[in-house]
């Protein structure tokens, strides 16, 4: 396990826990889902094998179901087409939809918004279906995808897919009985932070923080397109922060600067949603209120050795950050700020509980998130270098006491470029309950403004349910500038309906 090699790394620097905080901290994530033993699927009596013939999609909820097959269409209820016209009686079947989209239909069409699938389940449930099965007899339709993704959560009908077989078997019976069972089962795993602890018996504590979790063989995230699996080594992402870690670690034990503590993260986690960092701000074994500031390490290894730029991202979480880079220079180096506290990286979660924050950064590659990002293109000398501009930073404030916080205009949190609007929200990647929970908001941004808080359940934007974070970006790809609606949030026990204007 990484781990331990890291633990090793943290005794010999001499960051041992005596009496105080240090080492793991154990989290738990789901790591996506997989097929259970019980799935079955029997179409007037015929057996079909769990795999090619059917699977239960992310969709489902775990659960066996029996009734009379109804076919339905594409289930598509929708402004100008309705499937479900002149169908009665339709409450505890089991609802047959096609999996593909009508002829004619363009992907990018109002109508496509409904024919997503989480809203024809959506419609299913509300229309009385005992479960849906999906079928696919449009031979340019691909069948749907076998990926278990955290991302989606279950509705609480089985939902499964008939693909072959069964399609024919269903198609030709017009009415069927069907019965099965869906079982997708949660992967839950435990993910470890590492923490270490400088006691210079000061008042406040800096956070020094890198995340040493990457993507493995190539989990969700990876831009790997290869035919075979490869290891994502990531010397750069993110080896070279974790690396940097152990090496301030080492100088700030012996250096002068005794004006704070030093709490060193190694954060778990951070490639599938910041989860190590959102858990730990939440789980800080010291006071939240005497955190200085936090310090991140993402991506160190790769200063350009021709262009030689270090990138500063949260110049704006403080005004101390900018008087300091006044003061301090590394030869050999540039540097480039950037305003925003939030970003992807683990500083965000930190931010987001108003601590100033900066990530260093040495700049986006084309090996970022690929087999690639190897040991050999690591430039060490641009490494030193950045630390060496680090601690001369941790110096010049040293004896600064507790620097202020400023919020900063955030530049957008949601990033994807397809979406014509935002909510100016950070998501909590780690919620697995339904709806999607607000962790922080932006300033002056729609969330903020219509009153939203922190802590927040969005399980409704206008006419669209939220369930999970994919539901929550297809509502949101529905709206355009200036468009007004209705936002219903859980909050606590309570539900809030909140005007809101993008
Ligand atoms: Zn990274």
């Amino acid at each position: 396990m990484a781990y331990e090699y890291l633990l090793r790394e943290f005794r010999t620097v001499g960051l041992l826990p005596k009496g105080s905080v240090g080492y793991l901290q154990p989290f738990p994530f789901n790591a996506g889902s997989f097929l259970g033993t019980t799935n079955s699927l029997k179409v007037n009596k015929k057996d079909f094998v769990v795999g090619d013939q059917f699977y239960p999609l992310a969709y489902s909820a775990n659960k066996s179901f029996s009734g009379t097959s109804i076919l339905i269409g594409y289930g598509i209820s929708a402004p100008g087409r309705n499937d479900y016209d002149g169908l009665t009686d339709l409450a505890g079947k089991v609802f047959v939809m096609e999996i593909g989209y009508p002829e004619g239909m363009d992907a990018h069409s109002k109508m496509a918004e409904y024919a997503d699938l989480r809203t024809r389940i959506d419609t299913a449930i509300f229309k009385g279906a005992a479960a849906v099965v999906f079928i696919n007899t449009d031979k340019k339709t691909e069948n749907p995808s076998k990926k278990y993704s955290n991302r989606i959560t279950a509705s609480n009908i089985p939902v499964v897919f008939a693909g072959g077989d069964a399609t024919a078997l269903i198609v030709e019976a017009k009415t069927a009985l069907i019965s099965g069972e869906a079982e997708i089962l949660k992967n839950e795993k435990t993910g470890h932070n590492m923490l270490g602890f400088i006691d210079n018996k000061a008042e406040n504590t800096i956070v020094i923080g890198a995340h040493y979790d990457h993507l493995g063989y190539g989990i969700e995230g990876s831009l790997f397109r290869g035919e075979n699996k490869e290891i994502h080594n990531g010397a750069d992402d993110n080896a070279s922060g974790t690396a940097g870690l152990i090496e301030l670690a080492r100088l700030l034990k012996n250096s002068a600067y005794k004006g704070n503590n030093y709490l060193f993260i190694a954060f778990s986690g951070e490639e599938m949603g910041l989860l190590g960092s959102n858990h730990l701000i939440k789980h800080i074994p010291i006071p939240v209120e005497k955190i200085n500031y936090m310090l991140n390490m993402d991506m160190i290894g790769r200063l350009k050795p021709e262009d030689p730029v270090l990138i500063i991202n949260g110049a704006g979480t403080s005004p101390e950050w900018n008087k300091a880079f006044n003061l301090i220079s590394v030869e050999g180096m540039k540097t480039k700020t950037t305003e925003s506290g939030v970003g992807p990286s683990d500083h965000t979660s930190f931010y987001l509980k108003d601590i100033p924050v900066l990530h260093f950064f040495s700049g986006t590659h084309a090996d970022y998130h690929k087999p690639e990002d190897d040991e050999n293109k690591i430039n060490y000398l641009g490494e030193k270098m950045i630390l060496e501009y680090m601690l001369k930073m941790i110096a010049v404030i040293d004896n600064k006491g507790k620097i202020a916080f400023t919020k900063t205009k955030d530049s957008d949190s949601e990033d994807a470029p397809r979406f014509k609007v935002t909510l100016g929200v950070v998501p909590d990647y780690a919620f697995d309950g339904e709806g999607m929970r607000i962790d922080g908001l932006s300033d002056g941004k729609p969330a903020q403004k219509a009153g939203l808080l922190a802590g927040d359940i969005v399980v409704q934007l206008g006419e669209n349910k939220v369930t999970d974070m994919m539901s929550y970006m297809k509502a949101l790809g529905r709206f355009v500038k200036g468009d007004k609606t209705n936002v219903i949030v859980k909050r606590g026990t309570e539900s809030v309906t909140k005007e809101i204007e993008f």
